[in-house]
């Protein structure tokens, strides 16, 4: 496999080398991993940024309508759209929640758009870095956006939130007046909340939601990564394509004040580092479990301390401690 010919056409946009680019950093094979990080380093000196937007809401909630209405209306106006996924649940539902030919057709047929479906792959830290490369790929292929859709099961928001300048959470209208039972930490993530489905029968309770939220977002804390009137909650219909230019308007202002503020680097510089820390987390890990003699020392401690031989903590203590000695 030729890396420089991949990350020259990867460099020049071409949608099929990134496409073959992804599949190699998805590879879990120790030559392919080699590879993708030498593809990673070529491509870094293109220095390219997209506008990542990260996008989490139930299933049903309408993400897929609304990625497609939503990609439509940027590309309409001249701007190239990635889509890509996090779905660490895909093996459970037993298919790729992006997996299915029938989603996004419009979009699909763009040439501007590029959609990626989602691995199969269950362990959230590969999905991780998986999505995390393949988003560095699309910049560096050039695309002005990056979408990146979660279902928002378990922890995958937060890895979604740590890939993103922008975390968007899109909530379909309550049928009483409960917060339709969103947690606290993902409603403090969001920087706007977007209630789909805001037409016919149901836009009298998109309204009264929308507003529930607004109201709820005002009791959060203060972040300063905010400028005043955010976080926000609007309405919008990916059905019938309303209030999308306006949920723009409000993601560039955002991005614009984040920008000129110095918040947008900050984030970014503190992400790469988290990524950094928990890929040598990961590896340390992996390390862990490779070699038959600490597996086994491992399991030898466990027995221990499950007969109360030794506290759990004294016992980590001299395996960590054996661990040290052989680095
Ligand atoms: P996802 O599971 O979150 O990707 O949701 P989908 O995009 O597949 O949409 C689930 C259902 O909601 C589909 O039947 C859509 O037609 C419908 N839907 C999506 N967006 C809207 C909207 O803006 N208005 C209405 N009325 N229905 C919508």
């Amino acid at each position: 496999m030729d890396v420089s010919q991949i990350a020259q056409s990867v460099a020049a946009g071409d949608r099929r080398a990134l496409a073959r680019a992804i599949t190699l950093v998805e590879s879990t094979r120790a030559e392919h991993r080699a590879l993708a990080l030498e593809l990673a380093d070529r491509l870094r000196s293109t220095g390219r940024q997209a506008l990542r937007i990260g996008l989490s809401g139930t299933p049903g909630v309408g993400k897929s309508t609304f990625i497609e209405s939503f990609g439509l209306m940027l590309v309409a106006q001249g701007l190239r759209v990635a889509v890509l996924a996090v779905d660490p649940s895909s093996a459970r539902s037993g298919g790729s929640i992006l997996g299915d030919k029938t989603r996004m057709e419009r979009l699909s047929r763009e040439a501007l758009a590029f959609i990626r479906p989602s691995p199969s792959q269950t362990h959230l830290g590969g999905v991780a870095r998986r999505t995390r490369e393949a988003v560095a790929l699309c910049e560096a292929a050039g695309f002005d956006v990056v979408l990146i859709e979660t279902v928002g099961v378990g922890q995958s928001e937060t890895v979604v939130a740590e890939l993103s300048d922008l975390f968007i959470l899109l909530l379909a209208p309550a049928g009483g007046d409960e917060l339709q039972g969103v947690k606290r930490g993902i409603m403090e993530m969001a920087d706007i909340i977007l209630v789909n489905k805001a037409d016919g029968d149901l836009k009298p309770a998109a309204l009264r939601t929308c507003s529930d939220y607004a109201g709820a977002l005002r009791l959060l804390r203060r972040r300063p990564q905010d400028p005043g009137g955010f976080p926000k909650a609007l309405t919008v219909s990916a059905l019938e394509d309303a209030g999308l230019e306006k949920a723009w308007v409000e993601m560039q202002a955002l991005t614009e004040w984040r920008k000129a503020n110095n918040h947008w680097e900050t984030r970014r510089a503190a992400q790469s580092r988290h990524w950094f820390e928990e890929e040598v987390r990961q590896g340390l890990l992996a390390a862990l479990t490779a070699k038959p003699e600490t597996r086994e020392a491992m399991r030898a401690a466990g027995d221990a301390v499950a007969r109360g031989e030794m506290t759990p903590d004294s016992a980590a203590a001299k395996v960590l401690h054996s661990l040290a000695a052989r680095c």
